[in-house]
């Protein structure tokens, strides 16, 4: 007797997924881009910073709100780039942006990133498109 391959054991959870609905697409990860930072004096200039919001889907204020607060600093927007006060490093982005995307924008039951943040009550919930699974979510 055979092990079922790799590809095999995929194929078969697929269909099961499929069976109750869920659709699996594929090439659907999400990675995020290298930060292009810079620094001038005292301030900190991430020029693709309007990358992220777009790529995410998500208000570039809230990603900005979220950045300034896990910096421990006060930001800004300028046009495509956001500007922090104080001189913070490429890795302190790439870590809190991929929290944020990991948090905040994947799904948890499928891991889909095609999903939106909604409102219910208090509670801020994560709505995927491609599951239809409600979450809760910590960053928002
Ligand atoms: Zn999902």
């Amino acid at each position: 007797m055979t092990l079922p391959s790799y590809e095999e054991l995929l194929k078969r959870l697929r269909k099961g997924l499929e069976e109750r609905g869920i659709k699996i697409q594929k090439g659907q990860r999400l990675t995020l881009p290298e930060p292009q930072v810079l620094w001038i004096g005292n301030k900190t200039i991430l020029r693709n910073f309007s990358d992220y919001p777009k790529l995410l889907r998500r208000d570039p204020n809230r990603v900005l709100i979220f950045l300034a607060k896990e910096l421990a600093t006060a930001a800004s927007l300028d046009g495509e780039r956001a500007i922090f006060i104080g001189r913070k490093d490429k890795q302190s982005f790439t870590v809190l942006l991929n929290r944020y995307m990991q948090e905040g924008v994947l799904c948890p039951v499928c891991g889909s990133p095609d999903t939106k943040s909604e409102k219910v009550k208090r509670l801020q919930l994560l709505v995927c498109e491609a599951c239809g699974a409600k979450s809760s979510v910590k960053v928002m």
